[in-house]
C-alpha cells in the first residue's frame, strides 16, 4: 500500500486562443514520511504539480489516490483536513497577532489556544506572541506560518517555495525545521534552489517543461498508519473576522449604517401613519358641532315606463319607519327636516353688508349643554334655544374677519307652498346675533352658522298659510302632515342624537351596510370619516410605494456592499480556504456584516423615530388638523406585545441576510489559486 499516489496527472490550461499543457500525465508513489522536492526551473510547472497534489486546483486528467482511497473528486481537499500548507509570501492574516495566526486553524475546529501557544513556544517565537504579523521579518514570517501549518498536526505539508523570499541564513533554519518535520509526516516542497534540495531534500521529483523527468523511488510501506480525516468546523472563529471588517470598511458600513436607519425610519414612520391615522381621526371628528346630526330617508325605485333606467325616490320616512332602521333611537331624537323652508346654504347679510350662499344647520342643542362646550373658543353659548342667536365656526371668522362676535346676522328665505288648492309664498326672516365661535375639527371643514333646530320649528308654528274656505294652517303642522312626496320634508327626517356613543352606533351600522335598502342615512361625520379614509388609504399606498423602493434601494447598497467586501477580501478568504474554512462559512463573515448593519440601523430607527414621529405629527396637524395621524405602535398591535421591534428586527433579519447572501452566493467564483497567486 503506497500513502500517496498519482497516477496520469494533468493540467491543461485554457487560454482565450489556445490550451497550454502546463503538466503533463505524471505518474508516482510519494511516502507517508520524509522531505520530498520538486525542482525544476521557473515556469516548468511545480507549482501546478503541488496545487493538484494540495487540491487547490483540479487536474484535467488522472487520480490522486490516499492510503489507497481515490480523493481526486472528494468533496472537501486534503487542506484543511489531512493537509497544511505554506507559500513563498507566507499568507499569513495581516493585522492580527502571531498568536491569532497560528490559532485561528484551531479556532475553526472549535479547539483552545492551547496547542499554539505550544507550538509557538517550541518555535522560538514566544517573544513574538502578542506582536501583529505584519510587523515581522521574512524569515519570522515563515516560521509563524510553519507554526501555523503544524498547529493541526497534518498528514502532509505542501510548501510552495518557502524560501523564494528569505535570505540564505534564514533559508537554512526554515529548510531544517521543514526537515525535522519530516520525520513524522510528508514534507513535500517546491524549489528551484538546488542546494538546499541537494541538502535537504530525501526525494526529488524533477519537471522540465511541464513533463517529470525523474520521480521519487519510493519503497513500499506497511499497511496505512492514518485515516482519513474529516474535521468539523466551529463558527466562533467568524466574529473576529466580522468585527475586522467592520473596522476595516468603517466608511463605507457608516454609509450604509446611515442608508439602513433612513429606510427603516420610512418604513417605521409608514407603519405609524398606517396604525395611527384612523384612530386618530376618529379621535377628531366628534369635534363638530355637526356630530350629533344626521338624517334619514325612505328610498324607493321608480321603474320608468317603457324605459330600462330606474329613479330611485326619497321620500320622508315615518317615526316608526325611521325607529325601525335605526333600533334604539327615541321620538326625541328625531325631527321634522324643515330645509325646505330654511335651506342648508343660503345668502346672508351681515352689518348691512350681502355675502354669499353660506352653510346654515339646525342643531338641537345651541345651548351646548349637552354637547360641544369645549369647542367654545368665543364669546358664550345662548342661554336658550332660542331664535334670536346663533354660533359660527372658526372657517367663518377666518372667511369674514374676525371680532364678529355680537354682529347681526340677517337671513331671509322664501318658499311657496300650496295649501288646500291655495298657493302662498312663505317668507322667514331671522336675525340672530353672533353668540359664540366654536373651533371645530378643520379637515374639509367650511364656514357654518349653527342655529336652533327647535327655535326655527317654534318660529314654523308661528307662521300660518291659508288655504280654501279661509282655514288656516302653521307651517309646523304643514310639514308633519305634507304627504309622502311633498316637498316640505325635504324627503327626509332629522335625527338628532344626544350622545357620541349613539353616532359611534350609527358608524358601526353604516360600516356593515345594516341598514337595508329601503332607508337611507346621511350622516355628515361619516361622510368626512368616509372621505378621510379614502384619502389615506390612497396616501398609505403610495407610501407602501415608496417605501418599497427604499427598501429595494437598501438591498442594493447592501447586496454591492458586502459584495465589495467579499472581493476586497479575497486573498484573507483564499487564505481561510487553505486553512480549511468552508465557502458558507467565509461568506457567513460578510453576510453577518450586513445583518449587523441591518439589525443596527434597524434599532437606531428605532430608537430616533420618536422624535420623527413627533416631527412629522407636527407638520401634518397644520395640514389635516389631527393630532397624532403618525402612532407607531410601541407597546401593543394586534394584540401583540412588543410587535412592532420585533417585527422590524425580523424583517431587518431577513433584508440583511438575503440581500447580502444572494449576490455573494450568485456572483463570486475566482478560483482560489488565482487569488493565492504570490506578487
Ligand atoms: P513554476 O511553479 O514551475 O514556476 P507554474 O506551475 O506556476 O510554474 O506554471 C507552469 C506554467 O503554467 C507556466 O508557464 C505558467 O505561465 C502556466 N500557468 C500557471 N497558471 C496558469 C493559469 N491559471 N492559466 C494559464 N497558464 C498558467
Amino acid at each position: 500500500m503506497s500513502f500517496l499516489r498519482v497516477r496520469h496527472l494533468s493540467k491543461r490550461y485554457r487560454l482565450s486562443t489556445t490550451d497550454f499543457l502546463a503538466l503533463h500525465p505524471v505518474s508516482f508513489v510519494l511516502p507517508s514520511t520524509g522531505l520530498v522536492a520538486i525542482k525544476g526551473k521557473s515556469g516548468s510547472g511545480k507549482s501546478t504539480l503541488l496545487n493538484l497534489l494540495a487540491g487547490i486546483d483540479r487536474p484535467s486528467t488522472g487520480k490522486i489516490y490516499l492510503q489507497g482511497e481515490d480523493i481526486t473528486e472528494r468533496k472537501w481537499p486534503l487542506l484543511g483536513h489531512e493537509a497544511s500548507m505554506i507559500f513563498q509570501h507566507y499568507n499569513l492574516i495581516e493585522g492580527e497577532s502571531v498568536l491569532q495566526n497560528v490559532a485561528l486553524p484551531l479556532s475553526m475546529r472549535a479547539e483552545g489556544k492551547k496547542k499554539a501557544k505550544e507550538l509557538i513556544e517550541q518555535f522560538g517565537l514566544s517573544s513574538l506572541m502578542d506582536r501583529d504579523v505584519s510587523t515581522l521579518s521574512g524569515g519570522e514570517k515563515q516560521r509563524v506560518a510553519i507554526c501555523r501549518a503544524l498547529v493541526t498536526d497534518p498528514l502532509i505539508l505542501f510548501a510552495d517555495e518557502p524560501t523564494g523570499a528569505l535570505d540564505e541564513a534564514n533559508s537554512e533554519k526554515v529548510m531544517k525545521e521543514l526537515k525535522a518535520i519530516s520525520s513524522t509526516r510528508l514534507v513535500l516542497l517546491v524549489s528551484h534552489n538546488e542546494e538546499l534540495i541537494s541538502t535537504y531534500a530525501d526525494q526529488v521529483i524533477h519537471i522540465v517543461d511541464g513533463k517529470m523527468k525523474k520521480g521519487p523511488e519510493v519503497a513500499p510501506e506497511p499497511m496505512a498508519k492514518y485515516r482519513t480525516r474529516r474535521t468539523r468546523q466551529g463558527k466562533k472563529w467568524v466574529l473576529p473576522f466580522l468585527l475586522r471588517n467592520l473596522k476595516k470598511n468603517k466608511i463605507k458600513d457608516t454609509m450604509c449604517f446611515l442608508s439602513g436607519t433612513m429606510g427603516f425610519l420610512a418604513l417605521l414612520l409608514s407603519f405609524g401613519f398606517f396604525a395611527g391615522n384612523m384612530p386618530a381621526m376618529e379621535k377628531e371628528q366628534g369635534k363638530s358641532l355637526l356630530f350629533l346630526s344626521a338624517s334619514i330617508s325612505r328610498r324607493s325605485e321608480v321603474e320608468i315606463p317603457g324605459s330600462a333606467l330606474t329613479l330611485v325616490k326619497k321620500t320622508r320616512p315615518s317615526y316608526e319607519e325611521a325607529m325601525d332602521a335605526l333600533p334604539g333611537l327615541k321620538e326625541d331624537n328625531i325631527s321634522s327636516d324643515y330645509s325646505y323652508f330654511l335651506p342648508s346654504t343660503l345668502p346672508f347679510r351681515f352689518e348691512g353688508s350681502e355675502f354669499e350662499p353660506t352653510a346654515m344647520q339646525p342643531i338641537y342643542d345651541i345651548t351646548l349643554t349637552e354637547y360641544g362646550s369645549e369647542l367654545l373658543i368665543q364669546g358664550e353659548a345662548p342661554r336658550d334655544n332660542d331664535f334670536h342667536h346663533c354660533i359660527v365656526n372658526q372657517e367663518f371668522i377666518d372667511r369674514y374677519g374676525e371680532n364678529l362676535l355680537g354682529g347681526m346676522v340677517d337671513i331671509r328665505s322664501r318658499s311657496v307652498v300650496t295649501y288646500r288648492n291655495i298657493q302662498s309664498e312663505v317668507f322667514l326672516d331671522a336675525r340672530w346675533e353672533i353668540a359664540g365661535v366654536v373651533k371645530e375639527f378643520g379637515f374639509l371643514n367650511v364656514p357654518r352658522i349653527y342655529y336652533s333646530h327647535s327655535a326655527l320649528e317654534e318660529k314654523l308654528g308661528e307662521i300660518f298659510v291659508r288655504g280654501e274656505q279661509a282655514q288656516e294652517i302653521s307651517i309646523q303642522s304643514l310639514v308633519r302632515e305634507a304627504e309622502d312626496d311633498s316637498p316640505y320634508g325635504n324627503y327626509a327626517q332629522q335625527i338628532f342624537f344626544h350622545d357620541p356613543s349613539e353616532v359611534y352606533r350609527l358608524f358601526h351600522l353604516l360600516d356593515e351596510g345594516d341598514l337595508g335598502d329601503e332607508v337611507e342615512v346621511t350622516s355628515p361625520s361619516y361622510a368626512l370619516r368616509q372621505s378621510f379614509s379614502s384619502l389615506s388609504q390612497a396616501f398609505t399606498s403610495s407610501l407602501t410605494l415608496f417605501v418599497g423602493i427604499a427598501l429595494m434601494g437598501l438591498c442594493l447598497i447592501l447586496g454591492m456592499a458586502s459584495y465589495s467586501s467579499l472581493v476586497a477580501g479575497r486573498k484573507d478568504n483564499a487564505i481561510l480556504t487553505v486553512l480549511g474554512a468552508k465557502r458558507g462559512s467565509i461568506i457567513s463573515i460578510y453576510v453577518s456584516e450586513a445583518l449587523a448593519l441591518c439589525l443596527g440601523s434597524a434599532l437606531a430607527a428605532f430608537a430616533l423615530s420618536p422624535l420623527f414621529q413627533i416631527g412629522l405629527n407636527v407638520l401634518l396637524k397644520k395640514e389635516f388638523d389631527i393630532e397624532r395621524l403618525i402612532n407607531i405602535p410601541y407597546s401593543h398591535y394586534l394584540g401583540v406585545p412588543l410587535f412592532t421591534i420585533l417585527s422590524l428586527l425580523l424583517f431587518a433579519f431577513l433584508l440583511g441576510a438575503i440581500s447580502s447572501y444572494l449576490p455573494l452566493k450568485a456572483f463570486h467564483h475566482a478560483p482560489i489559486v488565482e487569488e493565492l497567486r504570490d506578487e
